[in-house]
């Protein structure tokens, strides 16, 4: 769809929507931009700023700014659509989108419309059944769980908050209606502090979507609210779903929402998006509010309600119509006072309603929010704005006592407080503590906390290999026997040599162990879904402030245990700089899943009765190294300050097999195409390379003489003293793609008559520096392009290449020389 203000001057477009915030819309609207209706282009000012349109008749100029607000198609596009989906049926009734007033002048003129114009108006409508809808909302209130159910996607759940960094995108169809969905970053505010602040401010204001879907977690509303205040001062068309509505009547709570709607002036749905209970109903008004929902009416602000003195004649009507207002929190005759004043001051611009409403620009410039600010300087009259700021703000200190910002935040919580006294209804409690009290004190208790979260990660552990013993061995033989079988059909040769020595001992070792990956994540996914993860951070937060770091770099270092790439992403929702570079630079050593093939394969070798424990002590010796470099990266490189640690409990919630085996199920199918890619082409990269230059047909001296040995023969010095041979050297190295051709390599290289040898070669101890060695030194290639990105230089990224480098080194000849005994 092409906006308005790209149209060039004699051209004509049938307007299709118009975008922005709800003032800005009524404006548009009232000067005669509806639906259908053909505007032209008449003329452009020389600096094309405003442009001369012509629409119903009339002539008016619009600024840029605003024409890029309004949505329209060709006339020719129209006609299609029109013909292509709109059979015309029945009597045609025309109605505005933006009023509802029983007789507005284009209405009538609208009934009066010819043949023609209702082809257009149809076509118009047509086009116009493409919508977006943002997910706003808290962290943890269901935001993904709801989108997935809509769009029919898998995204990642987790009851902890930080899981979405980025916005994700999905599709949905629904009577008639493209329907793109967004989820956004959970926030609890929009006060552009943090990035996910930012993010979705910016995604509200600029890319402008239809319909803001305010998800909010029905059990907490009191907290939750605090944005939707936040998104009602934005003036947007905006649904709440309730979500989590099975939590607060598990409670045995009630919430009038029929009466809390009118008071906030937005429908309400109560949704359950764990099993879709009111997903439908709640897209039906999305669907209504978006068709005809733009009734705007403000409510003075004296009343302690402001919907106080609508309530009768809304509550007439059933629809959403009925219940759309946009009010005004009040936020008390001081600040409202106040708010008025510098809105004055506002509106004296001609731009004044283009992104924001100005009484939103007043309350954000009241709480020195400088993003707002800076949106002044498009203003005329900016030094007047922010002098009558700091008047206001001023009279604010003296007269509540209070700064401005705690003034206006106080106000919202009254408002929320107010509104709740009215419509929400505690059940009758059962005497005592709630179930989640009773385990958190337990379970984050001074005494039993850390030894039941390490009991649970080793228990994890220990289950991840013995359970995963069974499917592993037959994934064994399967590979063993058809590598057998196509050996027997092949006559002998390279192209043999390459298929069963090459492509099913590389790519089988890895294969086989998808099921242990299964498992471990199959038990990460209970934890992160049950709540425990959001209790483990808290648990280690104390830790952390010892290592300059808080409890918020915390599920970045958990989601290292799956794939350093994305927890290096998401750091991004740590605020402060030096933790977030610390977070980063230590994440390599969060042993991802990649290397656990390694560790399975050598510890089952080497230690097959501990083999548990031997990757446990692994995995904690990651992270305590992790410890010290954070400590000293902390000292030397990085000074964080310590910032206060809010990360909220959410209840234990049961999870769904659904969602479980889904999550599970997602991390196979990554590890099954990281095979089918990255660790097939490495691994036949590495044959070719162990393959010639010589071809001999005595496998031992091929390799002997092949490329590969001269490259291990070249690094291998350097690895010497640690025990390791050319073989183990090569290994190494091929795992800078990834970690998982290390294990390929390491059967390729060691596979003698179909039998692996690597127990008689190597030591246990040199196995355990083995282990080390993969654990410590950078991951692959792609988190190090992460490091680059997220830090902004390769600078970090080649740092980090070469301090894991050298700490690996330095580690496995430590440990091959302290277990030589074993
Ligand atoms: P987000 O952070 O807002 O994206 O929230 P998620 O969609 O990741 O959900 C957080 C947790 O709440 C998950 O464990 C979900 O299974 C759970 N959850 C989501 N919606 C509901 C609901 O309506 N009822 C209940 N009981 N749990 C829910
Ligand atoms: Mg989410």
């Amino acid at each position: 769809m092409a906006k308005l203000s790209e149209l060039n001057t004699g051209e004509k477009g049938v307007i299709v929507k118009i975008q922005g915030h709800g003032g800005f819309r009524k404006r548009i609207i009232e000067m005669g931009f509806i639906q259908g209706k053909i505007v032209e282009v008449l003329h452009k000012a020389p600096l094309q700023d405003p442009v001369e349109y012509q629409i119903l008749g009339y002539h008016v100029s619009l600024r840029l700014s605003e024409a890029s607000q309004i949505e329209v198609i060709s006339v020719e596009e129209a006609e299609h659509l029109a013909r292509e989906h709109n059979p015309r049926t029945g009597n045609f009734m025309p109605t505005c989108i933006g009023c509802s007033e029983s007789s507005c002048r284009f209405r009538d003129s609208v009934a009066k419309a010819t043949e023609e114009e209702d082809a257009l108006y149809r076509g118009a409508r047509e086009k116009s059944k493409e919508i977006t809808v943002a997910l706003v909302g808290n962290p943890n209130c269901g935001k993904t769980s709801l989108f997935n159910r809509a769009s029919g996607s898998h995204q990642r759940v987790g009851n902890y908050s930080g899981v979405t960094v980025d916005a994700v995108r999905g599709k949905m169809y629904y009577k008639g209606y493209r329907i793109t969905l967004i989820d956004l970053p959970g926030t609890y505010s929009i006060s552009a502090y943090s990035p996910e602040e930012k993010y979705v401010r910016h995604s509200i204001v600029n890319d402008k979507p239809d319909v803001i879907l305010n998800v909010v977690d029905s059990s907490n509303l009191e907290r939750n609210l605090f944005l939707t205040t936040q998104l009602i001062d934005m003036n947007l068309r905006m649904v709440i779903a309730l979500n989590m509505f099975d939590e607060l009547e598990h409670k045995g709570d009630s919430l009038n929402y029929k009466e809390l709607e009118k008071l906030l002036g937005v429908p309400m749905v109560p949704t359950v998006s764990v099993n879709g209970k009111g997903i439908a109903e709640l897209f039906n008004t999305i669907i209504e509010l978006y068709e005809e929902g733009d009734e705007i009416e403000s409510t003075d602000a004296s009343g302690k309600y402001p919907l106080q003195k609508n309530r009768k004649d809304a509550a007439s009507k059933d629809s959403v119509i009925g219940i759309l207002k946009h009010i005004h929190i009040n936020h008390g005759p001081v600040i409202e006072k106040s708010i008025d004043a510098i809105r004055q001051e506002i509106y004296k611009n001609p731009n004044a309603m283009d992104e924001y409403t100005p009484r939103y620009i007043a309350i954000r410039i009241l709480q020195k929010d400088k993003e707002i600010e800076k949106v002044l300087d498009t203003f005329s009259n900016k030094d007047d704005i922010l002098a009558a700021r700091d008047r206001e703000a001023k009279a604010i200190e003296k007269e509540l006592g209070d700064s401005p910002e705690n003034a206006i935040m106080d106000a919202k919580y009254g408002f929320i407080d107010g509104a709740l006294r009215e419509t929400y209804r505690r059940g009758e409690r059962k005497p005592g503590k709630t179930l989640t009290e009773k385990i958190d004190n337990i379970v984050t208790g001074r005494w039993l906390g850390f030894p039941i979260f390490l009991i649970t990660m080793y228990l994890i552990f220990q289950a991840t290999f013995s359970i995963g013993q069974y499917p592993m061995d037959w994934i064994d033989a399967g590979v063993d026997w058809i590598g057998g079988r196509v050996g027997a059909l092949m006559s002998d040769g390279w192209l043999k040599d390459l298929i069963v020595d090459g492509i099913i001992t590389g790519v089988g070792g890895v294969l086989v162990f998808l099921p242990n990956i299964l498992i471990l994540f199959f038990f990460i996914s209970i934890l992160e879904a049950t709540g425990y993860m959001a209790r483990a951070a808290f648990i280690m937060d104390k830790l952390m402030h010892l290592i300059g770091l808080h409890g918020r770099s915390f599920i970045p270092l958990m989601m290292g245990f799956g794939c350093n790439v994305p927890a290096v992403m998401a750091t991004r929702t740590i605020e402060n700089r030096n933790a977030r570079m610390i977070t980063i630079l230590i994440n390599p050593l969060m042993s991802c899943n990649a290397r656990l093939p390694i560790y399975l394969l050598l510890a089952g070798i080497f230690f097959p009765k501990n083999a548990g424990l031997v990757i446990f002590c692994i995995y904690l010796g990651g992270v305590l190294l992790a410890a010290l470099m954070a400590k000293l990266f902390s000292k030397f490189l990085f000074n964080s300050d310590e910032t206060p640690f809010v990360m909220e409990l959410p209840p234990y919630r049961i999870p769904t097999w659904k969602s479980l085996l889904r999550d599970t199920w997602d991390k196979g199918k990554q590890y099954l195409h990281k095979i089918a890619t990255v660790i097939l082409i490495g691994t036949l990269i590495v044959w070719a390379l162990s393959y010639f230059p010589t071809c001999d047909p005595d496998p031992a001296a091929r390799l002997e003489h092949s490329y590969l040995a001269m490259i291990g023969n070249f690094i291998s010095p350097v690895l010497a003293p640690i025990g390791f041979h050319w073989q183990e050297s090569v290994s190494l190295l091929s795992g800078m793609a990834a970690k998982e051709i290390v294990v390929s390599t390491m059967n390729m290289l060691y596979t003698v008559d179909g039998q692996l040898i690597i127990g008689s070669v190597l030591t246990p101890a040199v196995a355990l520096a083995f282990m080390v060695f993969t654990l410590i030194y950078f991951p692959c290639i792609a988190t190090i392009g992460a490091i680059k990105s997220e830090t902004g230089s390769w600078k970090w990224a080649l740092f980090t290449v070469c301090y894991t480098l050298v700490l690996a080194w330095i580690v496995a000849l430590a440990v091959s020389k302290a277990f030589a005994f074993l």
